[in-house]
């Protein structure tokens, strides 16, 4: 093998499709999942297919099977994988022991109840984290015995920085977000035995070499919390990051049920082909007017300089668009 060949392998970026089997596919993730894609195959990155399914009782049975499903219905396929977080929770176990014995983290018997009381008055705006107020914090860093670290039964707290973290996104701009103001001691595992997204998220992006991360802008607020995170656990360097608009209703509220049965698998028992509903995410990425293509066709002709910054909106005629025969 010749020396460029040799360069040109360790040099192969790697992104990943991380869907979480929470609910259904639905127009939304599935423009996210379609770009990411693209541009995957466009820049020649690797795309590893990670199935988020740490999320205890949100997860509905069969989801993920249906969503590897329906990726390769839209002709969106990956090169490693599907890799389940369920399979081996020792990696986030080792990562969490790191934390509470270096003294980075703190047992918290705060209830959620406890949490949201107290956090009512504080904006969190689309963030699934309530702001920690604070009480079971030590004044100062205490690191905890190996032996003494209880991952079965204890929650765990990250203590964050104070200050502004500042990284520059590659799709939103440069950010600046204050971890301590926003959300506080964020959680790293939960009483139940599992890591939080963000400690799963980092751990995996880390040890499946991901430096392309492409994912919603409902995100964003995560990733100073995740850079953290890096930083502690001497993971570095982070992933480069493009954050991407989310699909809402025209309530200006994030698609979900209350808009209607936007779910790819609704379409698809409609008899609604794959290349329809790419042409609509197609027009949702700034490609022009809808129309019918392939997801080969979509990487051929997508150019990210072209999606929108803002939101993109779901109508009542895009559902008639993708329903006309
Ligand atoms: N599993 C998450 C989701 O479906 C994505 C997490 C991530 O990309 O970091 O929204």
């Amino acid at each position: 093998m010749g020396c460029a060949e040799i360069s040109q392998l360790t040099t192969l970026h790697r992104t990943r499709i991380a869907p979480s089997p929470t609910g259904a596919l639905h127009l939304g993730n599935a423009r996210t999942f379609l770009v990411n894609w693209a541009l995957a195959r466009q820049n020649g990155w690797e795309i590893l297919l990670r199935i988020e399914d740490l999320d205890g009782p949100r997860i509905k049975r069969g989801a993920a099977e249906q969503a590897i499903d329906l990726l390769g219905w839209l002709g969106i396929d990956w090169d490693v994988g599907p890799i389940y977080q369920s399979d081996d929770l020792s990696p986030y176990q080792q990562a969490m022991s790191r934390l509470a014995t270096a003294g980075d983290a703190f047992v918290c018997k705060c209830t959620r109840r406890e949490i949201e009381a107290a956090s009512r008055s504080a904006p969190h705006g689309e963030d699934h984290e309530l702001r920690y107020h604070g009480t079971c914090r030590p004044a100062a860093a205490t690191s905890v015995a190996a032996e003494e670290v209880d991952l079965a039964s204890s929650g765990w707290r990250l203590r964050a920085p104070e200050g502004e973290q500042a990284f520059v996104d590659q799709f939103a701009g440069p950010q600046s977000i204050d971890v301590n103001a926003t959300v506080g001691d964020f959680q790293v595992w939960t009483k139940g035995g599992l890591p939080s997204y963000q400690l799963a998220v980092v751990v995996d992006d880390a040890r499946q070499r991901i430096d392309r991360v492409i994912r919603g802008d409902d995100l964003l607020g995560s990733t100073p919390r995740q850079v953290v995170l890096y930083e502690r656990l001497g993971l570095a360097p982070t992933p480069e990051y493009w954050h991407l608009p989310l699909v809402r209703g025209e309530d200006g509220r994030r698609l979900a049920k209350r808009h209607g049965d936007t779910r790819l698998a609704q379409y698809r028992s409609q008899g609604v082909g794959p290349e329809r509903v790419i042409g609509l995410l197609a027009a949702w990425s700034g490609m022009g007017g809808s129309c019918p293509m392939t997801a080969k066709e979509f990487a051929a002709a997508f150019r990210l300089g072209d999606l929108p910054h803002n939101d993109v909106v779901f109508r009542a005629s895009d559902d008639a668009w993708l329903l006309t025969k």
